[in-house]
C-alpha cells in the first residue's frame, strides 16, 4: 500500500494583550487562550504569574525592557512564523494592550507576508490602570475632551506635534517616559503648556508595588528624581488631574505632619 505523506496543518498565532500586571486583569479569552496553547512567548512587561495558565505550554521569554539586553524583533518574528509552520498554536503575550507600542504592525504584517492565520486579543493598556489606580477620569467633563497615549520615546526622525497637543485640551498619556522626563519637559513647556500643569506619575499601575508621584510640568524632573521614579510607569498629564493631584499632595503633607509628630513624641 502507498503510504500517503501528510503536510503538516498550519497553526495559528494570538497576539494576545496581558493587561498592565494584575493578573485579574486578563481577559477570559486570553486566559482560555493561554491554556490551550502550545507554545507562549512573554514580554518580561507581562508579569510571570500568567505563566501558571499555561503549564503545559511551551514558554519563550522575549522581553525588551527599556536599557536591557533585549530579544532582537526580528528573531520574535520569525519564531512566530516557524511555530505556526510547525502546526503549533502559539500565543504572543504582549504587556497591556497588543495596539500600544508595542511593534505589532511588524509581527502583523511578518505573519501576513508568511501566509498564517492570526487573532488580536486585546488587553488593559497601562495608561488605563494608572487612571483607575489614580481614580481619575482622563476625560474630566471641565478640562478634557479626550485622551492622546504618547511615547517619549519618539521613533528616531519622528517628530511628535507638542505643541498641537500642548494645545488640544487632551490629557496625555506619556508611555516611556520615566528615562526622557529631561526632554519631555522641555518639549511640553517649547509646545506652550503651562508650568503648573499636573502631572501624576504612576508607576507599576495595577500591581502590588504600585505607587503615584505628583508633579507638575516645571518640576517634574525634580520630582521624579527625588522620589526615585523607575519604569515602568505612565505619566498623566493635564488638568484632568489637577482635583486628584492636589487631593494627592494634600494626603502627602498629612503623612509626612503625622510622621514628624511621631518623631517628635518618640524624641
Ligand atoms: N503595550 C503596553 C505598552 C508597552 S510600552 C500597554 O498597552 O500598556 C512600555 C511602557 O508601558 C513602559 O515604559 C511604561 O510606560 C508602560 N507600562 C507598562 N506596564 C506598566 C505598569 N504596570 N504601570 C505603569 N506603566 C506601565
Amino acid at each position: 500500500m502507498k503510504s500517503v505523506q501528510q503536510t503538516p496543518k498550519t497553526g495559528k498565532v494570538y497576539l494576545v494583550g496581558a493587561g498592565p500586571g494584575d493578573i485579574e486583569l486578563l481577559t477570559l479569552k486570553a486566559a482560555r487562550l493561554l491554556a490551550e496553547a502550545d507554545v507562549v512567548l512573554i514580554d518580561d512587561l507581562a508579569g510571570s504569574d500568567v505563566l501558571s495558565l499555561c503549564p503545559q505550554a511551551r514558554i519563550v521569554h522575549v522581553g525588551k525592557r527599556g536599557g536591557c539586553k533585549s530579544t532582537p524583533q526580528l528573531f520574535i518574528e520569525k519564531l512566530l512564523v516557524r511555530e505556526a509552520l510547525a502546526g503549533h498554536k502559539v500565543v504572543r503575550l504582549k504587556g497591556g494592550d497588543v495596539s500600544l507600542f508595542g511593534r505589532a504592525s511588524e509581527e502583523f504584517a511578518a505573519l501576513e507576508d508568511a501566509g498564517i492565520a492570526f487573532e488580536v486579543v486585546p488587553g488593559v493598556t497601562a495608561g488605563l490602570a494608572a487612571a483607575a489606580e489614580l481614580k481619575a477620569s482622563l476625560t474630566h467633563r471641565e478640562h478634557a475632551h479626550g485622551v492622546a497615549f504618547i511615547t517619549a520615546h519618539g521613533a528616531e526622525g519622528a517628530e511628535i506635534p507638542w505643541q498641537a497637543l500642548a494645545q488640544s485640551a487632551l490629557t496625555l498619556v506619556v508611555y516611556m517616559g520615566v528615562a526622557r522626563a529631561a526632554s519631555l519637559q522641555a518639549s511640553l513647556l517649547v509646545g506652550g503648556l503651562r508650568g503648573d500643569t499636573p502631572v501624576i506619575a504612576v508607576e507599576n499601575a495595577s500591581r502590588q508595588d504600585a505607587r503615584s508621584v505628583c508633579s507638575t510640568v516645571a518640576t517634574m524632573v525634580k520630582d521624579f528624581a527625588l522620589q526615585s521614579l523607575k519604569s515602568p510607569a505612565v505619566l498623566v498629564i493635564g488638568e484632568a488631574m489637577r482635583e486628584r493631584a492636589v487631593q494627592l499632595a494634600g494626603q502627602a503633607t498629612e503623612a509626612a505632619l503625622n510622621a514628624n509628630t511621631k518623631i517628635a513624641s518618640v524624641a
